[in-house]
């Protein structure tokens, strides 16, 4: 089906494309996201590429104040913290991402638990475009 390698690149090109990939053994069915070109439970390098549907579940989040500086210039700062979660996937496999449309300044209103479904943020162009994975 898809001939990319299973790399990073890979992954990001993927999520550019509003696809959230990973990869799943073809011996032993353990999946990764992001993919890996092998497998880390039984070391078989036979891949297959394997796309998510997107939803879940929050695991574990939290809230930062002092954030890189490419967040910094999208407006985050101590007085609009950022979510970052941990996102517990249908297909059982957990990603980190960030976690959208919560109130970061009142974390006690952030559930664990919380039904999630997948965002592309895009950012930048061209060469520097970037896309984030989002939950919310
Ligand atoms: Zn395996």
């Amino acid at each position: 089906m898809e001939e990319r390698p299973f790399s990073d690149i890979s992954y990001e090109q993927f999520l550019n494309e509003e696809k959230l990939m990973g990869s799943r053994c073809k011996k032993c069915g353990a999946l990764f996201v992001p993919p890996r070109s092998i497998c880390i439970k039984c070391y078989s390098s036979e891949m297959e590429w394997a796309k998510m549907e997107g939803k879940g579940k929050l695991a574990a989040f939290t809230c930062i104040a002092v954030g890189p500086p490419f967040m910094i210039q999208e407006g985050y700062d101590r007085k609009h913290p950022y979510c970052s979660g941990v996102v517990e996937l249908e297909e059982g496999v957990r990603v980190v991402a960030r976690i959208e449309e919560v109130n970061t300044t009142k974390p006690e209103t952030i559930k664990i638990g919380n039904p999630l479904t997948v965002e592309f943020l895009h950012r930048g162009e061209g060469e520097n475009l970037r896309t984030f994975l989002a939950f919310k």
